[in-house]
Formats: structure tokens, C-alpha cells, sequence
């Protein structure tokens, strides 16, 4: 066992999509500053940011319908679509920047535009879907939504869905063509590539072990060398835990007060892969459907169409999963290790108050492929086994916490940071709406973690990214230009309005 230290500024663990979009942030605003990365595996964007590991979706809140919710006083609440939506626009603005700048080459390599369509059926379901169109087409982010219930109209919209339907209940859907499909794995690969080329040094076979905040406020790191076995001790004065599903091991680790009464619950992902090219020539779109009565959010089904490897793909899913590891490549241990004297009742409520929940993972696991046909056949009836395999995606760790509004043991759906009192050190929990948002979440880590630098990087933000500090739904004339330019620098559609679009929405484009 050897020492070699290293005192650094920053040190970002993990080398997934969120670690890369911070190292890349931090590059541009202060080219001196030295980053040191380390990640367990060999290469980068292998674990959740991984093309396979996640649905790739552009999360834009165009198509989930889990981003909506209808009132007690029967108005449709969409903040929640509102938010993800300008968050989205923030990493396209971010993205073009890159790309315009030349430090991503060619965006095809990792967004595509693709429509993205919400489907219902059932009256029920139809007038909330109907009523959702209503509210969300009178906000300008969502310019160019379109609704329908005819099946002549369905059937150009989502061809493959629409053949050989037997039933008789209605359906209807919206639909979008502003959507996204991103290779989150070729993204963070890309950009670990740009990181290495601006002396940032990455350490694949290196996990971190241990971290411990030193007297003068600098952060301790012990890492092994998986190759060699050896244990290595570096420093640095800020440190990013972007471990994915394994961050709220090593924020524990930390032992800062605000890991505290905070735990993990995994919830693993299936895809339906369909290996026929007729079939996957059939259909261009990603179509959300609705959540099953108590399946968690993450677990609404939807059928992608998807840009991976320069191959078009079709993809079903995700079927919901358990296994106690909190990454892909974790240990069975992972969950039963999450567990401390701080948290035990915080994890024991959050059980408690999500059977439902628990029940719905048991039946997940132990359905056969012919159930799962049968959940895909609701969405192409006519679906044959032979031409479906089932892979396994990515592992998300919701977070249980205590909250006021929830109580004890509350499961939480989204992705948030945990930082210390003094922002020297920050993590990453949760992975929804996950990486669509990434640029988001390292903005809100910038400020809250780099406060006295915030003057000085302002300005370049603000140019990178047109819309830092503002809300685009506000500002129509900067929404109509960021649209854009985000379409045109990323080879993306246009926003059009819909043929029915109120005259005063037409952007003037
Ligand atoms: C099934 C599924 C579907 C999803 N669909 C979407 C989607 O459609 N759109 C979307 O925007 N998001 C989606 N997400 C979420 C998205 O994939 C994640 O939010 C995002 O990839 C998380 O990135 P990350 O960098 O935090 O973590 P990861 O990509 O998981 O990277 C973490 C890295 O840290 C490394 N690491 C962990 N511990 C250590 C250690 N001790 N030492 C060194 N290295 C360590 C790991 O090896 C890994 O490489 C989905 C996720 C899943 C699981």
C-alpha cells in the first residue's frame, strides 16, 4: 500500500452525465481551475447515463403525463410541466453553446428531434388528457401541441400502435414535434473526451473509498486503484459526489449533517428491445402512455423510437425491478449498508407508508415475458414475442426523506442536491427528470457551492445560456429566440404552431 497525494480545487466522483456536465461548466467559467476525476469503472457514462441504462427521452414535460395533475376543484395544475420545461430549455441552450463553440462536434452524434405524443384511452382518461391539452396549449412553451381523438389522425401520428386495434375504447392523444431523443451515453462521453483535452486528469479503476472534511476545510479522499490494488490519499477544497445510485453511500461517508435521516430505496428498469427492422420502421415517436394504479412515476410505459449506436431502435418499457444494488454494478449489500442509526426510522416509515409501492415492485419481478408481451400489447397489438428481447436498464435510488409536507419517510420522485453548510461539498440524489436537467441542477450547485464567484461567472453564464435567470414563459420574445436558436444549432424542428393554435400564439419566427 503506497500515499501518492494530490491537492486539487475540485475533485467529481463518478464519471456519469452529471459529473461531466459540472467538470464542463467549471472549464469554461474558470479554465485554470484543477479537476481531478475518479470513477470506479473504465470508461465514462457507463452506469445510468449509459444509452441502454436510461430511456433517452429529452425530458421536456411534452409527453408525461405524471407532470400534470388535475385538482380537487377539477383546473389542471402544470406547474410541475412549466418547470421541467424551462429546465430543458436551459441544458438545449447549454448544448448549443457547446456545439456552436466547437467543443461538441456534430449534435446528430447525440440529439435528435423526435415527436413526442401522450396516448390515453377511456372516456375518462380522454377528458383528462383533453382538459390537460387545454391548459398546457394556452402557455407558449408549449406551442406546436396538437390533440386529437379521430383515428384517421392516430393512425398518421402512431401507425404502428394503431394497426390491427380490436377494441372498441376510444383513445386519444397529443402530440409534439418539438420532442428530444439524447444519447445521454454518447453526451458524457463526448464531453469527458473535451474535459481530458483541457488537462482535467481522469482516473477510470479508481473508487473512492472514503472522504473526510480536513481542519482547513479541505476534503480527504482515500481511493484504491482497482488495477493495483493500492490506496491512494488526494485533497481538494470543493468535491462533487456524482455517484449516481451509490452517492448516498459516500455522502454518509462525509458524515455532514445534512446526510443525515436521509435513505435509499432501488428501483431497477427493464426495456423491450425489438430486434425486427420492419417493425421498428413503423413508428417515430416516443408515445407516453399512463401510469398503472400504483406504479411509481418513473414506471409509465411508453414506446420510444431511439438514435443509438447511428441505428434506429424501438424500445418498450420500463418494466419496474428490485434488486437491492444501488448501481448497475453495485453490491447486494448496497441497501442494507444505506441503513444507519440516523436513518433507520426515517427508511422503516418510508416502508412502511409505500406498500403499495413495495407490492407493485414483487409483481414487476415476477412477471414472465408473456406478461410482459401483454402490458407491450396494450400499445402494439399485435406485437409478437419472437421479435422482443428484455434487457436491463439502469438502477434509480428514490430518496426517503422526512419532510413537512410528507411526514416521516417520505419517497421522493426527483433529482436534488444535498449540500453542506459551508458548500464545500455537494451530492446528487434521485435521478427524475434526471439527466434531461443536468445543466439545471449544476447551475443551482454553482451558485449555492461557488457564491462568491457568482459576480464574476454571471455574465458568462448569462451568455452561454440566454436564459439563465429568467423565466422563458415570462419573456415570449427571448422563448421565441432560444427555440430558435436551440432548433437551428442543434439540428432540431422548429417550433410551429399547432393548425389550430390561437392566432396570438403564432410566434413570430
Ligand atoms: C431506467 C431509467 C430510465 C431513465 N430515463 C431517463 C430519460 O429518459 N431521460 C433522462 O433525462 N433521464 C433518465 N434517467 C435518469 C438518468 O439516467 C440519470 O439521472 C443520470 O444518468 C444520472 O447521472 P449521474 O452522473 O448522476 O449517474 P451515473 O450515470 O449513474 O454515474 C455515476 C458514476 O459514478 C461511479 N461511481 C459510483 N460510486 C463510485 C465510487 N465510490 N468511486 C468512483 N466512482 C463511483 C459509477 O461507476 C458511475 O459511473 C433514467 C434512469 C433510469 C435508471
Amino acid at each position: 500500500m503506497s500515499n501518492r497525494e494530490t491537492d486539487t480545487d475540485v475533485i467529481l466522483i463518478g464519471a456519469g452525465i452529471m459529473s461531466a456536465t459540472l467538470g464542463i461548466l467549471l472549464k469554461e467559467l474558470s479554465p485554470d481551475m484543477k479537476i481531478n476525476v475518479f470513477e470506479k469503472l473504465s470508461s465514462p457514462g457507463e452506469e445510468s447515463s449509459n444509452e441502454w441504462n436510461n430511456a433517452g427521452t429529452g425530458h421536456a414535460a411534452l409527453c408525461e403525463l405524471n407532470y400534470t395533475k388535475e385538482k380537487p376543484d377539477g383546473t389542471m395544475d402544470i406547474s410541475k410541466a412549466i418547470d421541467v420545461n424551462e429546465q430543458f430549455q436551459v441544458s438545449a441552450q447549454f448544448w448549443s453553446h457547446l456545439v456552436k463553440t466547437g467543443l461538441l462536434k456534430n449534435p446528430e452524434d447525440f440529439i435528435r428531434p423526435l415527436p413526442h405524443i401522450s396516448m390515453v384511452q377511456g372516456e375518462d382518461n380522454i377528458r383528462f388528457l383533453k382538459k390537460r391539452f387545454d391548459a398546457m396549449i394556452e402557455n407558449p412553451l408549449f406551442t406546436g401541441m396538437e390533440f386529437s381523438d379521430d383515428p384517421e389522425v392516430l393512425k398518421e401520428w402512431m401507425p404502428l400502435i394503431m394497426a390491427n386495434r380490436q377494441d372498441n375504447e376510444p383513445i386519444a392523444a397529443t402530440k409534439i414535434d418539438t420532442g428530444t431523443d439524447v444519447n445521454f451515453g454518447a453526451l458524457t462521453r463526448m464531453l469527458f473526451d473535451r474535459l481530458v483535452k483541457e488537462d482535467v486528469n481522469v482516473h477510470y479503476r479508481h473508487a473512492v473509498q472514503d472522504l473526510k472534511q480536513m481542519k482547513d476545510g479541505r476534503w480527504l479522499l482515500k481511493v484504491k486503484n482497482l488495477e493495483t490494488g493500492k490506496l491512494d490519499v488526494h485533497t481538494a477544497k470543493f468535491v462533487f459526489i456524482g455517484g449516481g445510485g451509490a452517492s448516498i453511500h459516500l455522502l454518509q461517508k462525509s458524515g455532514i449533517p445534512e446526510s443525515k435521516h436521509i435513505g435509499g430505496f432501488p428501483v431497477s428498469g427493464l426495456f423491450m428491445v425489438c430486434k425486427n427492422p420492419e417493425v421498428i420502421e413503423q413508428h417515430h415517436a416516443k408515445v407516453y402512455g399512463k401510469a398503472k394504479v400504483g406504479a411509481p412515476p418513473m414506471s409509465v410505459p411508453h414506446l420510444d423510437t431511439r438514435f443509438i449506436d447511428d441505428k434506429k431502435s424501438l424500445l418498450f418499457g420500463p418494466f419496474a425491478g428490485f434488486t437491492p444494488k444501488f448501481l448497475k454494478t453495485g453490491s447486494y449489500m448496497d441497501l442494507v449498508a444505506s441503513v444507519k442509526p440516523n436513518n433507520v426510522l426515517t427508511m422503516l416509515s418510508g416502508g412502511a407508508k409505500n406498500l403499495s409501492l413495495t407490492q407493485y415492485l414483487i409483481q414487476q419481478v415476477i412477471q414472465s415475458k408473456e406478461q410482459r408481451m401483454e402490458e407491450l400489447r396494450e400499445f402494439v397489438p399485435n406485437a409478437k414475442s419472437d421479435d422482443w428481447e428484455l434487457v436491463v436498464a439502469g438502477q434509480r435510488v428514490q430518496v426517503i426523506k422526512d419532510t413537512d409536507a410528507g411526514g416521516k419517510g417520505t419517497l421522493q420522485f426527483g433529482t436534488e442536491l444535498v449540500t453542506s453548510a459551508d458548500g464545500t461539498i455537494s451530492a446528487l440524489l434521485g435521478a427524475s427528470p434526471g439527466a434531461s436537467t443536468a445543466v439545471h441542477v449544476m447551475l443551482k450547485l454553482l451558485a449555492n457551492c461557488f457564491p462568491q464567484e457568482q459576480e464574476k461567472w454571471e455574465p458568462q453564464i448569462k451568455e452561454m445560456i440566454p436564459s439563465y435567470g429568467k423565466s422563458l414563459m415570462d419573456n415570449e420574445e427571448l422563448l421565441k429566440h432560444v427555440h430558435k436558436y436551440t432548433a437551428e444549432t442543434l439540428d432540431l424542428n422548429e417550433v410551429k404552431p399547432a393548425d389550430h393554435a390561437p392566432e396570438d400564439l403564432t410566434p413570430q419566427i
